[in-house]
């Protein structure tokens, strides 16, 4: 970050015009006219373009669904990164749920669908190999990581004071026990399977010694359907993604039992994924979309910023969500409840550019090999995944980090990661993964399908 400042001197100057731009149509959007894109990014000024890097096309469309993770899509947009590198058609456009992105990108645009967007990990491997896509190979590649953090694990209120928290080896007993004492298993819920949010409540469920195949029910539910079940008793464990974990401390629901930040301290989390084929028609267009992602990641991460990022993206045209919702996990302020202290730290909650780890925004190829690890550890498609050289096989073929590379040297950004390793990660439980030695960390696993 430390060269951006003096590096985009002329950028900033031009982005002037286009804040007060912004500024304008929020005020109209209050007096009832929505805001839309093309009236927020239409004084955002291009840059010059060399002839090398006129893209091939100005449109994609791109997929997202509402949730913090898809900030920098829609900033890009608003804020006229996209146009100014020349895209000047982007369509970014909301998904009902993770299963309708995935069906629509089966499609492309050509077909009615979507080109790429946000993906959940290992999505955009899984559809490469035609694993969660009835056999069909759509080939995807990784290009860029969005955010981290901005995840957790939330408890319905009903299990307060059972020492549900990141360390759950406390309450294991109660949680074994609900079978003999309530006759069902305590059941938990996630938005897709065999993705993140299903990966952070298996390791946190794991860690604490309850096997999430056999000691509880865990499933795919939809996000509206798991909060009334906490509310009426019939769901009790939810991992979740801001903005739900404000509601559902502020709409006594229950508590979290604790963050991903807490779980894995800069962990990956949701990417940018576009098929193949058009990365391969289109690789002018490709950087030109991930020079203005990464602006856009650079000015999220502005805190000066953040006031305006919660009033672009809580629009009913994007999340719908009111700014009162957003402001707190966008701050890093989270009341966790059960008597667990309140977190207010900028670097709990999501971040899109940098972290102390480095670089947030570059897809680093270790990090895909943990979300094919796990993917081996729980044993989700034994037949096509089955080995951890296939799974860096599979990486090989669809992250892309080269391309991120190009495009970030082409802008001057700095920040640019030497390897594509991010080396050794540690969890909360004191486990580690040394992408040297996946197999390592498999053995040192107590609870596993492998
Ligand atoms: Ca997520």
């Amino acid at each position: 970050m430390s060269n951006f400042s003096s590096q985009f001197s002329r950028r900033k100057f031009l982005l002037t015009a286009g804040a007060s731009a912004v500024g304008s149509v929020l005020l109209k959007g209050c007096l009832g006219n929505s805001p839309s894109a093309s009236d927020m990014s239409a004084d955002a000024e291009a840059i010059e373009l060399s002839p090398e890097q006129v893209p091939e096309t100005t449109s994609i469309k791109l997929g997202y669904i509402p949730i913090v993770e898809a900030t920098p899509l829609v900033i890009a947009q608003e804020k006229g990164f996209f146009k100014r590198y020349g895209m000047t058609d982007v369509e970014v456009s909301k998904q009902a749920n993770w299963a309708s992105a995935r069906d629509k990108v089966t499609l492309g645009s050509q077909g009615g669908g979507i080109d790429g967007g946000q993906w959940q990990m290992p999505m955009p491997h899984l559809i490469s190999e035609g694993i969660i896509t009835n056999g069909q190979k759509v080939p995807m590649y990784v290009l860029a990581q969005l955010n981290t953090h901005g995840n957790g694990i939330a408890i319905a209120d009903i299990h307060q004071g059972q020492g549900l928290s990141m360390d759950l080896s406390g309450a294991a007993e109660y949680i074994k026990s609900f079978p003999a004492n309530e006759g069902r298993k305590f059941k938990a819920a996630h938005t897709f399977p065999n993705v993140n949010q299903d990966f952070w409540i298996r390791y946190w469920f794991a860690a604490g010694g309850i096997d999430p195949d056999t000691d509880i029910d865990l499933l795919a539910v939809p996000p509206a359907e798991t909060v009334q079940g906490m509310r009426n008793g019939s769901m009790d464990a939810f991992s979740t993604g801001d903005p739900w974990p404000f509601r559902i401390i502020a709409e006594d629901i229950g508590f979290m039992a604790g963050l991903t930040s807490e779980l894995w301290p800069y962990h990956p989390e949701e990417y940018l994924g576009i098929r193949a084929d058009w990365v391969d028609k289109h690789p002018k267009a490709t950087k030109a979309l991930l020079k203005a992602i990464m602006e856009a990641q650079q000015w999220c991460d502005k805190p000066e910023n953040r006031a305006e990022m919660v009033q672009i993206v809580s629009s009913p045209n994007y999340f719908n969500i009111p700014v009162a919702v957003l402001e707190p996990p966008y701050a890093g302020n989270y009341k966790m409840g059960d008597g667990k202290a309140e977190i207010e730290d900028l670097n709990m909650g999501p971040l899109y550019w940098t972290d102390p780890r480095g670089n947030v925004s570059y897809p680093y190829k270790s990090h895909d090999l943990w979300f094919l690890t796990e993917t081996i550890r729980w044993g989700f498609h034994r037949e096509q995944i089955s080995d951890i050289d296939t799974a860096k096989q599979i990486i090989d073929r669809v992250n892309r980090e080269d391309l991120w590379r190009e495009a970030a040297r082409e802008a001057g950004f700095s920040d640019i990661p030497t390897s594509t390793s991010r080396g050794l990660e540690t969890f909360f439980d004191d486990k580690t993964f040394d992408p040297e030695n996946p197999e390592a960390y498999l053995n040192s696993l107590a609870i596993k399908r492998v």
